[in-house]
């Protein structure tokens, strides 16, 4: 399944970041995921959960930032609002379309709590 890799890269992501700066309790993780990504978020968020049970990211609050999509447009000849892939241009009704923007994921956030007594 996509998404359960995805999931487990970003609890990767988030424990060796936690590791290096000697946190063992992640409070917040904020993630982009653009609408042209193709990730499915239920799907993602539910994957989450699974990945990051008995890691430092278990009860860590968890943001997702949906960027739209975006596409270069070589009739208009400027950037245009896409909502799916594969539609046409909503000025010119045109499909010369290049998508540049919608397709991020990564983790952009995380906050580490620093109570390090724990
Ligand atoms: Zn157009």
């Amino acid at each position: 399944m996509h998404e359960m890799s995805l999931a487990q890269s970003i609890v990767e992501i988030v424990e060796r970041t936690a590791k290096e700066n000697h946190s063992n309790k992640v409070v917040s993780v904020r993630l982009i995921v653009g609408k042209l990504s193709g990730v499915e978020m239920h799907s993602l968020m539910q994957s989450l959960k699974i990945a990051s049970q008995s890691t430092v990211m278990e009860k860590a609050e968890i943001f997702v930032d949906r960027p739209p999509g975006t596409a270069w447009c070589m009739n208009c000849g400027k950037t245009v609002p896409m909502e799916r892939l594969g539609d046409a241009c909503p000025e010119c009704g045109g499909y010369q379309l290049r998508v540049n923007g919608g397709k991020e994921f990564r983790v952009s956030e995380i906050e580490l709590s620093d109570d390090e007594e724990n």
